[in-house]
């Protein structure tokens, strides 16, 4: 009987090509209690993205009366748009035992970490330097300029992966997903306190744990 009352919060870093996307939609898809925050950006849809589902597409005036609001978790400027996570959403679905998956970059993964101590952060790359700068090269979605603004910001990244819990190489889908289901699932049981009151079920141990005549 563990106190497991609260879900857990796990946070996706990487460049583009990582997976992060991919990995957050089979945690999702796999596991019982999982949400996925959407966050709120001032950059301009891609494709066939929708407001609501991929984003909040606000523009900048929008998005800065939410900080001054204070309805951002964590938010940061990322190339040239901002970013930020509804803090409501993330609030809601801890306390109602919810696994909750933000995918986002380092400085707001670090802004978190300060608030949600607990939260699991994890950094992912794909398996080569080579196959990170071919996966931004080959995204038809952004202009070159973006492309290499992109990549300076992806250099400065991985610079920071030591503020992370764990390192993962996206170099084989199932097995990538595997390593990070197993990171969530054993993250459930981290002591978070309350443990024993809950074993105990609210009874005081010197009643519980001695020998009856
Ligand atoms: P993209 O424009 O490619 O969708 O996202 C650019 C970067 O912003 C990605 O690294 C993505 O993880 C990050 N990002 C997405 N949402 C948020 C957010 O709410 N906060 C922060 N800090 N980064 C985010």
């Amino acid at each position: 009987m563990n106190n497991k009352s609260q879900g857990v919060l796990i946070i996706l870093s990487g460049p583009a090509g990582a997976g992060k996307t991919t990995y957050a939609k089979m945690l999702c898809d796999r596991l019982d209690d999982c949400v996925m925050s959407i966050s709120a950006t001032t950059r301009l849809p891609r494709g066939n993205e929708a407001h609501g589902k991929d984003y909040f597409f606000l523009n900048e005036d929008e998005f800065k009366q939410q900080i001054a609001e204070d309805k951002f978790a964590e938010y940061a400027k990322f190339s040239r748009n901002y970013y930020g996570t509804p803090k409501l959403f993330i609030d809601k679905n801890l306390s109602a035992g919810k696994n909750t998956i933000l995918d986002i970059e380092v400085k707001g993964a670090s802004q978190i970490k300060k608030t949600y101590n607990r939260a699991v952060m994890i950094f992912l790359l794909p398996p080569t330097p080579e196959i990170l700068i071919e996966r931004l090269r080959k995204r038809k979605t952004e202009s070159n300029e973006e492309v290499s603004r992109r990549m300076d910001i992806a250099r400065d990244e991985i610079t920071k992966v030591n503020e992370y819990d764990y390192f993962l190489i996206n170099d084989n889908l199932e097995k990538t997903y595997s390593l990070i289901e197993s990171i969530v699932k054993a993250d459930k049981y981290r002591i978070r306190g309350g443990e024993i009151d809950c074993w105990l079920g609210g009874r005081k141990s010197e009643d519980v744990l001695r020998i009856q005549d």
